[in-house]
């Protein structure tokens, strides 16, 4: 009688306890998230609902061997522990689907980490240089659109032919910003 009272004591374990829940929790996981658009053939469902009952059904039988046969018993119990490890890889796929899905998303949207980075820095640059790209004055010497550069010796910007290397003119960018300025105030 003793035996029998020993192998019922699985029942109170917390591990047992807890592929319970396991059990219970897959069932309703499955039933809420698993659908047509993301398991077409119901196999996810099958495999984890499977897996759980597995992981608890097995734990189960292989306590109550424990009366008659070790090994039939270490056997079963191993089979629980795999059935529940490929439960957990069954989830963790799930969250990563979910977690590729939601970056992919975000990355439409706002772009790569490197483009948001020269967003910003473009927008910086602007700001700083009170002028922005497309609003400089012409070449004085073609009539082309400048851009705005900083001289490599002392980092001081000057508006720069888009023509550059073919043609060499510049404006002045002090000399030109209080001109405009004026031109403004004259309006
Ligand atoms: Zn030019």
């Amino acid at each position: 009688m003793e035996l029998f009272r020993k192998s019922a004591g699985y029942r109170f374990l917390d591990a047992f306890v807890l592929a319970n829940v396991v059990e219970l929790g897959t069932g309703h996981f499955c039933e809420r998230f698993l659908e047509l658009r993301n398991d077409p053939g119901g196999r996810t469902y099958a495999q984890m609902t499977h897996a759980a009952r597995s992981g608890y059904r097995n734990f189960a039988e292989g306590s109550e061997r424990l009366m008659t046969s070790y090994s039939t018993a270490l056997e079963l119990l191993d089979v629980a522990r795999a059935s529940l490890c490929e439960l957990r890889d069954d989830y963790n796929k799930w969250l990563m689907d979910k977690y590729i899905k939601s970056v992919g998303e975000e990355f439409v949207e706002k772009g790569g980490f490197r483009e948001r980075m020269s967003t910003v820095r473009g927008e910086a640059r602007t700001q700083q240089d009170g002028v922005a790209e497309g609003e400089g004055p012409k070449c004085p010497q073609c009539g082309a659109p400048t851009r705005l550069r900083k001289t490599r010796k002392d980092n001081k910007p000057f508006w720069g032919c888009t023509g550059y290397p073919a043609c060499r003119g510049v404006v002045d960018f002090e000399k030109n910003r209080q001109q405009s300025t004026a031109a403004d105030s004259n309006r």
